[in-house]
């Protein structure tokens, strides 16, 4: 284990939407770790396998995959069910599925709304309700919200993804307060930019330079710079952390 490890054996965690990207880092983090991980996917089978191959490779036995669209209401309750069974319980719950839509009031229509707040508002809230009965004491809950939520120079095409990630930062303040007398803590993680495939698509190579110089470190942040704090939070060290939204965003937000 690295001096940024925590020691979360024995322990199992639930990371939704954890085939690529940010999720994807925070699982193998969590292997490495010593947690069990039940990892998510909704459409993209062939690299849920290989998340599910590498934390295998790190323990055996030590990881599942269940595909599950968590935006549903339906698809969340299969996945919970599914969810407990895979290890007997959950210990650790991360909300990190999301997606990003970039339109601005007057394009938005009511699809639009229900495509972005079911993925990043709805799914989170009744995956929660679903496991939050199962949590053990010392149970932890970390969902996630976007720095843009807290940008002056916000894009005003970020109109329903901002509104999302809102009402996650107040549902952490709300759940911390719920939650407490359990000793189960409920944080969030609010990264800037990371270079993933929901930062990169339909960006041209000149835009996401310019992201990238927003930054004091002239650089994207990676998703495994996300994934240490994530590893905290869930772990003995991250105890008396509890109702925060944790901006991880190398400077580009000060
Ligand atoms: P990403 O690269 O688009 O990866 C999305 C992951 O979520 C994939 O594993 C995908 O599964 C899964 N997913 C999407 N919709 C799902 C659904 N309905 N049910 C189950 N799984 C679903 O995203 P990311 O950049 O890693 O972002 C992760 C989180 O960080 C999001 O909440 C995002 O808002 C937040 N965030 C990201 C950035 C950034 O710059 N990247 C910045 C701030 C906040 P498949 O592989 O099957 O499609």
């Amino acid at each position: 284990m690295s001096s940024t490890s925590q020691n979360l054996t024995g322990k199992v965690a639930l990371v939704t939407g954890s085939s690529r990207g940010i999720g994807a880092a925070i699982a193998r983090k969590l292997a490495k770790d010593g947690a069990n991980v039940i990892v998510n996917y909704v459409s993209n089978e062939k690299a849920a396998a290989e998340v599910l191959n590498e934390l295998n490779g790190i323990r055996t036995k030590s990881a599942v995959a269940i595909k599950a669209d968590v935006s549903t209401f339906e698809g969340v309750k299969k996945f919970s069910a599914e969810a407990l069974k895979a290890f007997g319980k959950v210990d650790i719950l991360v909300l990190n599925a999301g997606i990003l839509q970039n339109k601005v009031l007057s394009e938005v229509s009511e699809e639009d709304y229900d495509l972005v707040f079911n993925a990043n508002v709805k799914g989170p809230l009744f995956l929660t309700q679903m496991l939050a009965p199962h949590l053990p004491e010392g149970g932890r809950v970390i969902f996630f919200s976007s720095t843009l939520a807290h940008f002056s120079s916000v894009p005003t095409n970020t109109l329903l993804y901002c509104g999302s990630k809102g009402a996650i930062e107040q549902f952490t303040r709300v759940l911390a307060k719920d939650f407490g007398p359990r000793q189960i803590t409920v944080n969030c993680i609010a990264p800037g930019p990371i270079d993933t495939d929901m930062f990169r698509k339909d960006k041209p190579e000149q835009l996401i330079k310019f992201f990238e110089n927003l930054h004091p470190q002239k650089r994207l942040g990676q998703p495994d710079e996300v994934s240490g704090i994530v590893a905290l939070l869930a772990g003995p060290g991250g105890s008396w952390i509890n109702g925060q939204t944790v901006k991880v965003n190398g400077g580009y937000s000060v």
